[in-house]
């Protein structure tokens, strides 16, 4: 990696770390996708993600959603039955996050498309939906 990409990827880091302590009042201590406490959680930067660092775009989660969203083929699928809790949100990054993933295990799972079928989503969310899939 070059000098200059990897001041550029420490700058990014360090804007991220800015929106640390927002993050934590927000999510007390919980990872927000999956309601853990007392564990560690990462900022994760949901998908598309912008140029710049943007708040809005950014979860507390733990490191166990994390994996399962980093590596879907090997999604611990009992782990996401949360997200029919998550899928109401009011962090719309989150509700984006459970949404997105549902649709994904939908194809397989019932309680995945029972939970997709009751969800509420607004134009502006479903078009951030609709620029991410997970594969
Ligand atoms: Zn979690």
């Amino acid at each position: 990696m070059s000098k200059k990409s990897q001041s550029k990827k420490q700058e990014r880091l360090d804007r991220l770390n800015y929106f640390g302590k927002t993050l934590v009042r927000r999510c007390s201590s919980q990872c927000e996708l999956c309601e853990a406490s007392s564990v560690s959680l990462h900022i994760f930067e949901v998908e598309p993600v912008p140029n710049e660092p943007e708040l809005s775009h950014c979860l507390m989660i733990c490191q166990q959603c994390e994996q399962n969203l980093k590596y879907p083929k090997k999604m611990q699928v009992d782990h996401w039955r949360c997200l029919s809790k998550t899928m109401w949100s009011e962090v719309i990054a989150a509700k984006v996050v459970a949404l997105v993933v549902l649709q994904f295990l939908a194809a397989d799972h019932a309680w995945a498309q029972e939970a997709l079928e009751i969800a509420y989503i607004e134009e502006t969310e479903q078009e951030w939906i609709a620029q991410w899939s997970l594969s």
